[in-house]
């Protein structure tokens, strides 16, 4: 039984051992009793503390709340408990003596204490309390924004009881807001791919019951229908008994990772199936060359699999020579860590049969630079090498069938050129017969005409073939085009008068091109007579010269005829293409323009067209051109194939009988005797032999002044024959000019002629004044002692021919001085003669030009100019006849012969 002394002396215990902080106060507030806890609290002992006002133990910011809230709960009834103070426990801020505050937990109780309220408060500092709280806080919130940072949620399944949680970031795993999805088994897995949750299921149960950690990954259907990666890993709680308790697991979003993984296998596979089943294979190796990887396709090319491969070198599956030479290469690739390009090499497949490999590969490197190996691609190209090796042959093949069509040609030219030769030369000798009735000569103009005609087709074709064969030789310099356009002009001369145009070239220029003079002449030549030929009569052709792109000289032809339609354009240039013009009147074999472009092209120029049909054409060419300050190096007329008919001479009356003989060498009896009478009607005494051995007999009895031959003979051919009179007359002092006579007049067998020690050669056919003039030429050297003429320079004998300088020196004496200013004075007075003779056959003034002629013939002799000499003779002849074609033809020579006598001047002056 408790005694009230017992009470007391407890209470008293309590008071004084309590840990909590016990005070008491009035009901002004003011403290009246506090226990040794309160006074250890707050740091007041309790003389400080009795009679101090509670709010003394506040922080100042809430003394004033404090005063306010007592004066409330005094207010209130005594024993009421209206007010939530009193019987609760509140937890506050209380602040130490030293001013220190910190939190606490206060229980208040009102007493009655002999009719005078008072209030007991208990206070307990729960400072650490709230830390920990704190801690506890912070952790969780460090634990979410982690969850949230790494897209993580955690959850927890209690298996007895079947409660389930998650946190908050698990909803955002599933597709829905933060705490959005209600926490439930069902939930969960109405999220899972419906493929996808058998396998869960499974996992979770041999999770539970096998104790194999739970971790799988599996896909989830957000509400929008997409599909999402997630990755569960989670484990068992079991009791003592090992019976599962809870489980416990972490979700978090792989998708990205998934799609990478996805993406990484499809790429790998992608690459699996591009190494495999191209037609190339891959290969890795490593720094020393050794094969670490391979792909499977190498067993197709080489017959090896990947495994026989891996761990040789790619050498090892060479020959040795192979071997030696690739690694070689190899080497010097390495050092340089340069890339592998293209480097072609012979393998031995497995089975022995040769395959060409195309290896391209780039170096592999570490991180420090250093070379760690390469990685490449070889590509079998065995058939494309074999390919290559069949058109190389092909190439060949089509390259002799070329040559031997030019040979066809040249040879058909031959057959050709024979009989036209006959033709020609005895239609020629019908026009010295002066019993011929108008018919007869109409005939007789007729069978020339269409024999020339044939004979320009011939050579148009040769031109061609030449082309074809890439035979040009070109004599490429500098060329004025003044000198060309007036030889043009004197050539095309006859032809405006046929078609009636009227023709005009600009000649006043001073510009030059780098060029060959001939095939230049040629091209414009060709331009302008189409520019006739293609005209309305009474039209326009005219010529002019101006600057071009760049530093090019432009030459262009216009005319005022038919034009050109914009489809036809387009088929111009090429060969035998007349366009629309094939059945018309107007000769032409569509040859020429063809031959032009490729001689234009192939001196570095270019040709171009525009036209209007109806209207006319504008053709052009451009050239590079020359500087006028640059020494000219004229070129001169040296092609014996263009040379053919330079010299449309009649025969010479005044040729004397010529005392010596000519030995003609020629096969066809037909030829023999046209060679005969052309000879012979030339005053000139004729030997006939049928070859080269007959005519050796001749000379072996008679001595010749000159020989003509011709080249393609049965037993000993002209060549030979000329190999073996050179050998005869060597070191006798004797030179007889040997005359080739030939049809075949490709390019390169000018050479042959010279190597064979002929002087000069003759196309067939062979007009007699080009017969006349050239034996003319050579039957002066035939003297004994002379120099043999081709031997020194081919060119000295053409250049003799347009000028003779020993008929000045053996005038004159041997003083170049004097001779010098005879040619001087000759090359001022010459070019007005010129002019006087193309004026008078521009006027038809008979008289003018046997004046002009014979004045310029006298002047040509005496200076040893002896084409120009013979041409004016010509000139002089006819002068008395009406054949005004004739003589513009002959102007036409005399312009050529007089520039070539000029060039000639000006190097020995
Ligand atoms: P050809 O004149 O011998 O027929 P070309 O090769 O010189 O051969 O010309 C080919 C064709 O181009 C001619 O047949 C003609 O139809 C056309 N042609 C050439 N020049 C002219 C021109 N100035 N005006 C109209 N047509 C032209």
């Amino acid at each position: 039984m408790q005694t009230k002394e017992g009470i007391r002396l407890r209470n008293h215990a309590i008071w004084e051992t309590a840990v909590d902080a016990i005070l008491t106060i009035d009901d002004g507030g003011f403290i009246i009793a506090c226990n040794p806890a309160a006074e250890t609290l707050f740091g007041y002992n309790s003389d400080e503390a009795l009679g101090q006002n509670i709010a003394l133990l506040m922080p100042q910011k809430y003394r004033d709340q404090h005063d306010e809230h007592l004066k409330r709960q005094l207010h209130q009834p005594m024993g009421g408990h209206q007010v939530n103070a009193i019987g609760t426990t509140r937890q506050l801020v209380a602040q130490h003596k030293n001013g220190q505050t910190f939190p606490v937990h206060l229980s208040l109780s009102e007493m009655n204490v002999k009719g005078q309220r008072q209030f007991s408060a208990i206070i307990r500092d729960i400072s650490e309390l709230k830390d920990i709280e704190n801690a506890l806080r912070d952790n969780e919130q460090r634990l979410r924004f982690g969850q949230d940072f790494a897209g993580i949620g955690t959850w927890d399944w209690n298996v007895d009881t079947d409660e389930l949680y998650w946190t908050e970031q698990i909803p955002p795993l599933f597709g829905h807001p933060k705490g959005a999805l209600e926490t439930s088994y069902e939930n969960f897995r109405a999220a899972i791919h419906v493929d996808d949750r058998l396998l869960v299921e499974d996992a979770i149960t041999t999770c539970l019951e096998q104790d194999i950690p739970y971790n799988i990954e599996h896909r989830v259907v957000w509400p929008d229908g997409s599909v999402h990666w997630l990755h569960e890993r989670g484990d068992v709680v079991r009791d003592g008994q090992g019976k599962p308790v809870r489980m416990l697991g972490v979700v978090s979003d792989i998708s990205e990772a998934k799609q990478t993984q996805i993406d990484l296998h499809e790429s790998e596979a992608r690459f699996r199936d591009i190494a495999e089943n191209m037609s190339d294979w891959i290969w890795e190796v490593d720094a020393q060359g050794v094969f670490t990887y391979c792909s499977g396709n190498i067993e197709a090319i080489l017959g090896y699999r990947p495994d026989e491969i891996i761990g040789r070198t790619p050498f090892d599956l060479m020959t040795t020579e192979e071997a030696q030479t690739i690694s070689a290469v190899f080497a010097d690739i390495a050092q340089n860590k340069r890339p592998i390009n293209n480097l072609e090499n012979w393998n031995l497949a497995k089975d022995g049969h040769r395959v060409c490999l195309l290896t391209n590969g780039v170096p592999l490197l570490d991180a420090e630079g250093e070379l760690i190996g390469y990685r490449g691609v070889d590509k079998d190209i065995t058939d494309e090498k074999h390919m290559k090796a069949a058109l190389i042959e092909a190439k060949e093949v089509a390259e002799r069938a070329n040559l031997a069509k030019s040979e066809f040609l040249s040879n058909m030219s031959h057959e050709l050129r024979t009989p036209l030769n006959a033709i020609l030369g005895f239609a020629q000798l019908f026009g010295f017969d002066d019993n011929l009735n108008e018919d007869q000569q109409l005939n007789l103009t007729e069978i020339n005409r269409a024999g020339e005609h044939l004979l320009e087709v011939i050579n148009e074709i040769l031109d061609l073939a030449k082309v074809e064969a890439g035979v040009l030789d070109l004599k490429m310099g500098a060329t004025p085009i003044c000198d060309i356009l007036e030889e043009c002009y004197a050539i095309s001369l006859p032809l405006t008068k046929e078609h009636a145009i009227r023709l005009h070239i600009d000649t006043n220029t001073d510009a030059a091109v780098y060029a060959d003079r001939t095939r230049l002449k040629q091209v414009l030549l060709n331009l302008i007579s189409n520019g006739i030929k293609y005209n309305h009569p009474n039209g326009m052709v005219e010529v002019k010269v101006g600057k071009g792109d760049q530093a090019q000289w432009r030459i262009s032809v216009n005319d005022t005829g038919l034009g050109i339609t914009p489809d036809n354009l387009e088929n111009l240039f090429q060969p035998f293409n007349r366009l629309d013009l094939g059945q018309s009147q107007i000769e032409g074999t569509g040859v020429g323009l063809v031959i032009s472009k490729n001689f234009v092209e192939a001196m570095g120029g270019s040709i171009g067209v525009k036209s209007i049909p109806g209207k006319g054409s504008h053709f052009w060419v451009e050239f590079p051109s020359v500087r006028a300050s640059e020494p000219m190096e004229l070129i001169g007329e040296t092609d014996s194939a263009l040379a053919k008919d330079e010299y449309g001479c009649e025969c010479n009356q005044d040729i004397a009988k010529h005392s010596g003989r000519i030995l003609a060498v020629e096969d066809n009896t037909t030829n023999q005797a046209l060679l005969q009478i052309q000879l012979q009607s030339l005053n000139y005494k004729v030997d006939i032999a049928s070859n080269g051995i007959e005519a050796l007999d001749f000379l072996s009895k008679e001595s010749y002044k000159l020989i003509l031959t011709d080249c393609n003979m049965a037993k000993m051919n002209g060549f030979q024959f000329a190999e073996v009179v050179r050998q005869q007359e060597n070191g006798q002092h004797r030179h007889i000019p040997i005359l080739a006579i030939t049809a075949n007049i490709i390019t390169g067998e000018a050479d042959r002629y010279h190597r064979a020690g002929m002087d000069d050669c003759l196309a067939k056919p062979v007009s007699l004044d080009i017969l006349q003039a050239k034996i003319e030429k050579y039957w002066a050297h035939s003297v004994e002692n002379e120099p043999p003429l081709f031997s020194t320079s081919a060119q000295n004998t053409e250049r003799q021919c347009h000028l003779d300088i020993t008929v000045l020196q053996n005038t004159l004496g041997d003083q170049p001085k004097d001779y010098q200013h005879v040619l001087s004075i000759f090359t001022q007075s010459a070019p007005a003669d010129v002019k006087e003779i193309l004026q008078a056959v521009t006027s038809q003034d008979h008289e003018a030009l046997h004046l002009a002629a014979h004045k310029l013939k006298s002047a040509a002799r005496a200076i040893g100019a002896r084409l120009l000499a013979a041409i004016c003779q010509l000139l002089e002849v006819n002068s008395h006849h009406t054949d005004w074609d004739k003589a513009a033809k002959l102007t036409a020579q005399l312009t050529i012969a007089m520039t070539q006598v000029e060039a000639v001047i000006a190097d020995h002056t």
